[in-house]
Parts: C-alpha cells; structure tokens; sequence
C-alpha cells in the first residue's frame, strides 16, 4: 500500500478543488487558487452593484460568486490554500 501511495506521489495529483495537477512536494499554502462560496444569481447582499445591467435585466439581476463578488465564473480564484487531493478527506 505504502509503496503504492509513493509511485502515485511522484506522478502529481489531481486537485479536487481547482482540477489542476500538482505535486505534493511542492503545494504550498498558496499553491490552489479558488473561490470558497458558489457562483450565484441573486442581488448583492450589500446592495451594492458591481454588475452593469442591461435594458432587459431585472434591477436585482446579479451573477457572481458569493465568497467575492466576481461576476465572471471564469475569475481566478479569491483564495489561497493547499490543494487537496481525492485521497484527502
Ligand atoms: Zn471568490
Ligand atoms: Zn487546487
């Protein structure tokens, strides 16, 4: 099992969080870049509007991520942390 767990180590690993491949020996507290909450369609919990409405959009139209407010799903990550293997729990 040990033994196992090592060759798969030196291959790098697939983050389950950012989808990207990393090495074990070189993850670092920075290494993942993510957002923590959902990508959501709501108004802004601040009222504030970070998002220019079009003529057809309803006033409380907003598509953003709720950890940060970025309104593109595309936008790299708010946050920093490990990545995180599919053998970690
Ligand atoms: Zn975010
Ligand atoms: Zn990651």
């Amino acid at each position: 099992m040990e033994k196992k767990r090592e060759s798969e180590e030196d291959k790098g690993r697939l983050c389950r969080r950012c989808k990207q491949s990393y090495s074990p020996a070189s993850n670092t507290p920075s290494s993942c870049r993510f957002h923590p909450s959902f990508f959501v369609c709501r108004r802004h919990d601040d009222q504030k509007r970070y998002y220019e409405l079009g003529p057809k959009d309803p006033p409380y139209a907003a598509k953003f991520y709720d950890c940060c407010g970025a309104e593109d799903p595309e936008a790299s990550g708010c946050t920093t942390s490990f990545h995180v293997s599919y053998d970690d729990d």
